[in-house]
């Protein structure tokens, strides 16, 4: 029966006194905190959190990851909260725990299944400390291998995960003995029947196949001895659920793959493994195309050896790894091998990355000698140092995302037109402003609707590649067409002036004003009329005879609709709304401002022709157009809902409220409320009116 003495006791050998009581606390705690709660074997619960604490003992891990996994279902499972664990164990701890929580909660089997990739990606985003992996890789194990104890169908569904989630995570980290433990756990539990037959045939094999075992041991071992070679020489044995996958994957018989002789040799340096290779295919030949040298190029999560295979005496295949002791040690335990073997120093908390730093670095080395770090930094290095979120589509499907993106990234990546269109988004389900950064694990949900279009405020706030472009040719496409329009119209307007139009203008004229002005369609006439950078009034006069003198103006002003889009633009200083005498105001490359015929900002060139023009509003002009007013009432309580209410009432809609002065008896209160027009204005004007205690009101022009 394992107990915290026990466990303290393996813990004295590498942990400082004090270290160990932290971990005793922690068992503590943990224990009254899940007190009468019992595991479904019936143990007390704390058994569960002790042997998980046990397994990273084996591992060497340093006090934190223990205490952390003394405590990592209390969140989960207890009412306690992170802050009280953060209070009595630290920031450190109370962290891990929480990472930890969080892979727990995340639900894995509701989504979508082909993906099970991205969620070991999205696990490792989450766990923003490599502990936290561990320890929930040292708590999956513990619970596969109390399995038993569960109900069929639970047990296979954790199986299920553990085998598509949590294997390869073990892996991609080169743990290679936790990995095979989860494979052939899961598979047990997965498939039992398949898995005892298999385990059945293999016990028998091993019976026929001692003698030949012994006999190739024996030969290599005299080899060795021969070339004065130290080596140890070790059967080997294919895990049970590599067996399986051979012969489901390959198609090939059960016979087939036991006919393999596997052996390992572990020596003392890389040298010797080249010299041992010598040796063996010495001995017997190599079987060609099998030899790999992954001590020059190692795996992507840092493993090497020489493999090769022989042809044995009467024919029989031998299977031969090669590798040094240090090697040996970083295949079977990967990340974790650098907690094992090297000592442990203060513990900082911004060393929380060390280790596994040391381990990537020590893998980058190797690639990087081996001039293949590509796959490397594909597989290890996004995982331990996120640089990615990852986040789910409504139908659960895994995007991949920059770091800080946002829904409107998010929204690009599922489709152009998706992005184009987006007006809103939830997160979680929740409303959620398109500007916020998504976390991963989010659900994210894009609301669109047809004909919106792209905000130029999201170039602010996007972060990936695709938005950014997407966005910008959308705007410049819409900016375009909107600019020709609006160029077209001034044009027209100036034209109709001098009794003429662009339709009836002879087209060898207009071909030669566009040579003139280089520019290669008409198009890119009226885009840069729009965009203010030529003036309607000096284009016209190069389109018709310089001579003609302007006839009066009978056609009247331009006409604004509401709808030109990006090029024209209403004044903030005087904040024109239809009904109100307006003149609009052209500067290069911004197009046009509408300002208030009275503004005074515009007095200096109002009655120049190549900077302004008159305008008029539209019979149907759309929009909504913000207007500032000056309130002034007696203090009264509940004031503001007041206000909002008698705006509300107009339909009228409040943009901004501030109250500037209040000395004791009167309040000013600024709005700036949005309207249709003047008419809509008035009604507005006329319901604050009616408010008890007003003495004034104002509308702000400038
Ligand atoms: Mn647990």
């Amino acid at each position: 029966m394992p107990s915290i003495d026990s466990l303290a006791e393996r813990l004295s050998t590498y942990l400082g006194p004090d270290q160990v009581n932290l971990v005793r606390r922690a068992y503590f705690y943990a224990e009254q905190a899940h007190d009468g709660q019992l595991r479904r074997s019936g143990e007390a619960y704390v058994t569960h959190p002790l042997a998980v604490a046990r397994i990273l003992a084996e591992m060497h891990m340093d006090h934190h990851s223990l205490m952390a996994a003394m405590l990592h279902d209390v969140i989960e499972d207890t009412g306690i909260g992170k802050e009280a664990l953060s209070a009595q164990f630290g920031e450190t701890v109370a962290e891990l725990v929480d990472g930890v929580s969080k892979l727990t909660q995340m639900n894995f089997e509701t989504k979508a299944e082909a993906q099970a990739e991205n969620f070991q990606k999205m696990a490792m985003a989450m766990a923003r400390d490599i502990r936290v992996i561990l320890v929930k890789l040292a708590d999956r194990l513990h619970n596969m291998r109390t399995l038993d104890c569960m109900p069929h169908e639970k047990s296979r569904r954790i199986a299920k995960e553990t085998l598509e989630i949590y294997a390869p995570i073990a892996n991609r980290l080169g743990m290679h003995n936790i990995h095979i433990e989860f494979e052939d756990l899961g598979f047990r539990a997965m498939y039992p029947m398949r898995s005892e037959r298999i385990r059945n045939a293999v016990r028998k094999a091993r019976g026929n196949r001692k003698e030949i075992v012994n006999k190739i041991e024996e030969s290599l071992g005299h080899c060795l001895a021969r070339e004065d070679l130290q080596g140890e020489v070790q059967g080997r044995e294919k895990h049970l659920y590599s067996i399986y996958q051979k012969m489901r994957g390959k198609r090939r018989a059960f016979n087939e793959i036991m006919d393999v002789y596997a052996f390992r040799i572990v020596v003392d340096k890389v040298d010797t493994c080249y010299r041992v290779l010598g040796a063996v295919h010495n001995l017997y030949k190599p079987l060609p195309g099998r030899f790999k040298d992954y001590i020059a190029i190692p795996k992507a999560n840092g493993y090497q050896s020489l493999h090769t295979t022989l042809f044995g005496m009467h024919g029989v295949p031998i299977e031969i790894q090669i590798r040094t002791r240090e090697m040996e040690e970083m295949a079977n335990n990967g990340v974790a091998a650098h907690w094992l073997y090297k000592s442990t120093d203060d513990e900082q908390p911004k060393g929380t990355h060390a280790r596994a730093r040391q381990w990537i670095k020590g893998v980058l080395e190797m690639q990087q000698r081996a001039g293949n770090s590509l796959e490397f930094i594909e597989n290890v290095k996004i995982d331990l140092f996120p640089d990615e979120v990852y986040v789910f589509t409504p139908k659960g499907r895994i995007m991949e995302l920059p770091k800080g993106s946002t829904a409107v990234d998010f929204a690009y990546a599922v489709h152009t037109d998706v992005g184009n269109s987006c007006i809103a988004c939830r997160i979680n389900r929740r409303l959620a402003p398109l500007s916020e950064p998504l976390q991963s694990g989010s659900t994210v949900e894009i609301v669109s609707a047809p004909g919106a279009r792209p905000n130029p405020a999201w170039l602010n706030f996007v972060v990936s590649g695709k938005a950014r472009t997407h966005i910008r040719h959308a705007l410049k496409l819409q900016r375009r067409s909107e600019s020709v329009s609006l160029g077209e119209r001034l044009l027209n307007k100036v034209l109709a002036g001098f009794n003429s139009h662009l339709d009836k203008l002879p087209g060898e004229r207009l071909q030669a004003a566009l040579l003139e002005y280089q520019y290669e369609a008409l198009d890119d006439l009226l885009e840069n009329i729009g965009l203010g950078n030529r003036m309607a009034f000096v284009v016209a006069r190069r389109l018709l005879t310089d001579s003609v003198e302007p006839l009066p103006t009978q056609e009247g002003p331009l006409a604004i609709r509401g709808t030109e889009g990006l090029v024209l633009n209403y004044a903030k200083c005087c904040t024109p709304i239809p009904g109100d005498p307006i003149i609009g105001h052209l500067s290069a490359g911004k197009g046009m401002v509408v300002h208030l015929d009275t503004c005074k900002n515009i007095s200096d060139v109002r009655h120049n022709p190549e900077k302004c023009i008159q305008l008029s509003w539209a019979k149907d002009v759309s929009g909504e157009f913000n207007v500032e007013l000056r309130v002034e009432l007696e203090h009264q309580r509940g004031l503001i809902a007041l206000l909002a209410s008698s705006v509300n009432a107009a339909d009228g809609n409040i943009e901004k409220i501030s109250m500037d002065e209040r000395d004791g008896r009167i309040s000013v209160v600024q709005l700036v409320v949005s309207v249709h027009d003047r008419v809509h204005l008035a009604r507005v004007i006329k319901k604050l009116r009616a408010l008890k205690g007003l003495s004034r009101i104002t509308r702000v022009r400038g």
